[in-house]
């Protein structure tokens, strides 16, 4: 067993707050692409040839879905399916308002089962995306910011992921971040070895025996191989690529296009394409103004998928202490302060 690292602090004790001017960015549209150089941390850039084989292995095989061979209806309705399933379960739910934000709290079993559904999605494990996130919000457009675009709007969508960063590869960075979140068995074993990849690798042959034995009792082997390839390709690839982008936009887009309902001290956008693309996660700049609330819709308009399936939650009882949106002024009246999450550990 290996030894977890021993927290060297209380987390109850956490008194930090930011006091960086709310207003410091938000006047006007400040960003343009470029300006900042990219974190320190990931300075001499140096290319991450390990996630990058595997991001740009799965975008290149996703390309097999140009081929009729790889079509099926069923497997272009599970793109749309796990988009939800596990795009908005297990990142937008799990990962993000539940293990980063703590915006609401579930039954171990139902909170672990939403993780597992992230770590479908290729994303990191969620220890780290968490510590990352929270690394977001902390630095938000400022240097050490993961992956503003203001280093760059390509940089803020994917290009950070290319690079190494000594902030996201060392355990002990990311217990500091995401202590809560490696205090969990569970989440501490995904950060083993490959265990969160083979997670991934699991499902994704999941995905292509169901669709091999189902066509194989309908029409033989080749209809089978057939049958499960368009799963795998549709069901797995394909679907793994739209939830990236729809990841990646909220990075990128939403702190460079869209409309700001609160001077928060980033320049985060409220954007109704990608809340369309991330189930309500392009509201953005109502998120960083409250980023523990669980409900990203405050205007009318601002529909928020994820909030609707924590409603369903809270009706069965699986959902509990759903931390509720304050009445803040409007960025027209006055600038807000951020919060800072209450389980992320004092730097
Ligand atoms: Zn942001
Ligand atoms: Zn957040």
């Amino acid at each position: 067993m290996p030894v977890r690292p021993e927290p060297s602090f209380k987390e109850e004790a956490i008194t930090e707050t930011i006091t960086t001017p709310a207003a410091q960015h938000s006047d006007v549209l400040t960003i343009s692409a470029g300006n900042l150089e990219i974190p320190t941390a990931a300075q001499p850039a140096q290319i991450y040839w390990g996630r990058a084989t595997v991001l740009v292995s799965i975008h290149l095989l996703a390309l097999a879905a140009l081929s009729p061979y790889a079509f099926s209806w069923t497997g272009l309705i599970l793109v749309l399916v796990g988009h939800h399933l596990f795009g908005m379960l297990g990142v937008t739910l799990g990962y993000h308002r539940l293990l980063t934000h703590r915006s609401l709290q579930t039954p171990k079993w139902l909170e672990r089962s939403l993780a597992t559904l992230g770590v479908c999605c290729l994303q990191d494990t969620p220890a780290r995306w968490v510590a990352i996130h929270r690394m977001h919000h902390q630095h938000s457009d400022c240097q050490d910011d993961p992956h503003t675009p203001a280093a760059g709007f390509l940089w803020g969508h994917f290009g950070w992921l290319f690079y190494q960063n000594q902030d996201h590869h060392t355990l002990s960075n990311c217990d500091q971040y995401a202590h809560d979140v490696l205090r969990d068995p569970y989440y501490f074993w995904l950060e083993r070895g490959v265990n969160a990849f083979l997670v991934y690798a699991a499902h994704a042959l999941i995905f292509f025996l169901v669709g091999f034995g189902i066509g194989w009792s309908n029409g033989g082997s080749a209809a089978g191989l057939q049958f499960g390839v368009s799963l795998f390709v549709w069901g797995v690839l394909v679907r793994t690529v739209v939830v990236w982008h729809g990841t990646w936009a909220v990075n990128s887009v939403t702190h460079v296009f869209g409309y700001r309902n609160y001077g928060t001290r980033e320049d985060s956008r409220n954007n109704w394409m990608v809340a369309l693309l991330s189930h309500g996660e392009g509201w953005h700049n109502n998120h960083h103004a409250q980023p523990r609330c669980a409900n990203n819709r405050h205007k009318w308009w601002e529909f928020d998928l994820t909030f609707q399936v924590i409603r369903v939650l809270q009706m069965l009882g699986l959902a509990t202490n759903v931390v509720a949106r304050k009445v803040m002024p409007t960025e027209e009246t006055a600038t807000s302060q951020p919060e800072v999450e209450p389980t992320a550990r004092a730097a």
